[in-house]
């Protein structure tokens, strides 16, 4: 175990170091609730495998992370906590947002006025011209041949 991994809250939840109320559990994820819900029945799943950001973790992995998500989605809608629709989050990275540097994705329900919302920037709504679009879209697809 790595220096990083030692000192990692979630290694330790998955460790059985720390306590958590779990909802879900197999050989490659764990899904706990979060310990400062956005509202009640905001979980996190995470791979049991650390890895600090998505461009370290297994493909395979993040589609199963995201798989268990869809089937907690719908549990909480069935659970009898209140929950009228659902967002996922997660934060890649410190700029976006991440505080815990394990990957983890947030599963939180949502109601009407529940006061959740996300603040865009100055530049939201601008819309970029056709030539701008196909030139990212040229840069990320380019990118992706070697991931
Ligand atoms: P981030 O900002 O990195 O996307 O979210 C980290 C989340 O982890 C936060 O929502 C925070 O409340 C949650 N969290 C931090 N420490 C613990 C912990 O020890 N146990 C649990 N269950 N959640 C935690
Ligand atoms: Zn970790």
């Amino acid at each position: 175990m790595t220096q990083e991994e030692k000192s990692c809250i979630f290694c330790k939840i998955v460790a059985g170091k720390l306590p958590s109320y779990t909802v879900y559990e197999d050989n490659q994820v764990v899904a706990f609730l979060d310990i400062k819900p956005i509202n009640p029945g905001h979980t996190l799943i995470i791979p049991k495998e650390h890895a600090p950001n998505l461009a370290e973790l297994d493909p395979e992995i993040g589609g199963k992370i995201f798989k268990v998500g869809v089937k907690i989605s719908a549990a909480l809608r069935r659970s009898g906590l209140r929950c009228d629709g659902v967002n996922l989050w997660l934060a890649d990275g410190k700029v976006a947002g991440q505080e815990v540097l394990h990957v983890h994705l947030h599963i939180v329900p949502r109601f009407r006025g529940d006061g959740f919302r996300i603040q865009v920037g100055p530049e939201y709504g601008r819309s970029p011209t056709g030539s701008e679009l196909a030139t990212n879209a040229a840069s990320i697809s380019q990118a992706l041949k070697s991931v």
